[in-house]
């Protein structure tokens, strides 16, 4: 696990969940509820205790509050943390366990999946409470799987980014594409259809080379892909892929891509800015998802789910230009105008 630097604002309640004869051990955390459920997904991983399984829980919970706020929904931030059984273990009894959990906060939080869970989970979750979205899609109705609507806002933001640092539009960019799986294949192909010229690279040889194939890429080995010279890094995989090292490698003009978490700490979101580098902050850019999941439990259409996605590049636009006006760099913008917005609530006519 990467360690990012948590901006730490201290959290709304932590709900502590015990239930060993189900194989239950771990924790909820609502960062915020001011605008609205603490909305974030169930993470199900190997921890070596529980402090480390509630210090992520906590960071995890505190960025989705603030991804939540600047996407302007009408969501709060929580997320939930469940360390991972040794051994065998009865999945459904787990996930209905963890249903009771949220069914206890009566609507404080909203769960959904996220690493280690899936939407079959989410379907034993849901016999215990309704507090809960990533639920298989009913014909024509908005849910499933996010990760389209993700890649959707990502181009989005990109669009916005490669039309401020360079007056123009992403065709004949040259973009690297980092992980190629549920977002980066996605981002691949709206990329491909409007121009840009990709370079791409997954640790999964197979599928960076059909993925190469299929659009046309160039590829490159995981390893080589922030040595690649290009107008945007895409960064897909996972979080901390900017760290001290990642920052001196980076020959990009533009980092914008789906992953939580891109920079290891505070200190190299700087870094990037003094090296000239636009960084697009990762909760900002890919919010996607989380548009959706909320479209699902509030019963928002699809038309809905795509003009909120759209206005991504927007949203962007407005923390770049906060960031400019007060000499901040783009993640620390992003972290004061979400807490911002949270400390305040949105007036009755934001919300409509
Ligand atoms: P995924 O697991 O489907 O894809 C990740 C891909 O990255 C895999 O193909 C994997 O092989 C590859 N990968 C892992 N390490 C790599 C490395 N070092 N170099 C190159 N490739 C590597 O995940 P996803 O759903 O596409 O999500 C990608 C990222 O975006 C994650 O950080 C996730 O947290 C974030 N995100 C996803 C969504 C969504 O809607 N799915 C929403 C918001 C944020």
């Amino acid at each position: 696990h990467h360690l990012h630097q948590s901006p730490g604002t201290p959290p709304e309640a932590v709900h502590v969940m015990r239930d060993p004869a189900n194989g239950l051990e771990g924790v909820i955390v609502l960062h915020s509820t001011r605008l609205g459920p603490a909305a974030g997904g169930c993470r199900l991983w190997r921890y070596p205790d529980a402090a480390a399984a509630a210090t992520d829980a906590l960071r995890l919970a505190e960025g989705m509050a603030y991804k939540n706020a600047l996407a302007d929904l009408p969501l709060g931030g929580g997320k939930a943390v469940i360390r991972l059984p040794q051994g065998k273990f009865d999945r459904a009894a787990l996930f209905r366990a963890f249903g009771r959990e949220v069914e206890r906060l009566e609507g404080r939080y909203l769960t959904a999946e996220d690493v280690g869970t899936g939407v079959a989970d989410m379907e034993w979750v849901r016999t215990e409470t309704a507090h809960v979205a990533g639920l298989p899609a009913a014909q024509g109705a908005v849910g499933g799987d996010p990760s389209p609507w993700t890649a959707l806002g990502v181009l989005s933001a990109m669009e916005e980014a490669v039309r401020r640092r360079h007056g123009s539009g992403l065709a004949g960019a040259t973009v690297a594409v980092q992980g190629l799986g549920h977002v980066g294949t996605h981002l691949c192909e709206l990329l491909a259809s409007v121009g840009a010229r990709l370079v791409v690279a997954d640790v999964d040889p197979g599928r960076a080379a059909a993925c190469a194939a299929r659009f046309d890429a160039q590829l490159v080995a995981p390893d080589a892909i922030l040595d690649v010279p290009c107008d945007v890094f895409a960064p897909c995989a996972l979080g901390g892929v900017l760290d001290e090292r990642g920052v001196v490698r980076l020959k990009a003009e533009i980092v914008c891509g789906a992953a939580n978490n891109v920079l290891a700490s505070d200190a190299d979101g700087l870094r990037l800015a003094k090296r000239g580098v636009l960084y697009c902050p990762d909760y900002v850019v890919n919010s996607g998802g989380i548009i959706n999941v909320c479209a699902e439990h509030l019963g928002w259409s699809r038309a809905e789910v795509e003009r909120r996605v759209g206005q991504t590049g927007e949203r962007l636009r407005a923390v770049l230009d906060h960031a400019e006006q007060r000499s901040l760099a783009p993640h620390r913008a992003a972290n004061a105008l979400a807490q911002a917005r949270i400390a305040v609530g949105y007036t009755a006519s934001a919300q409509a």
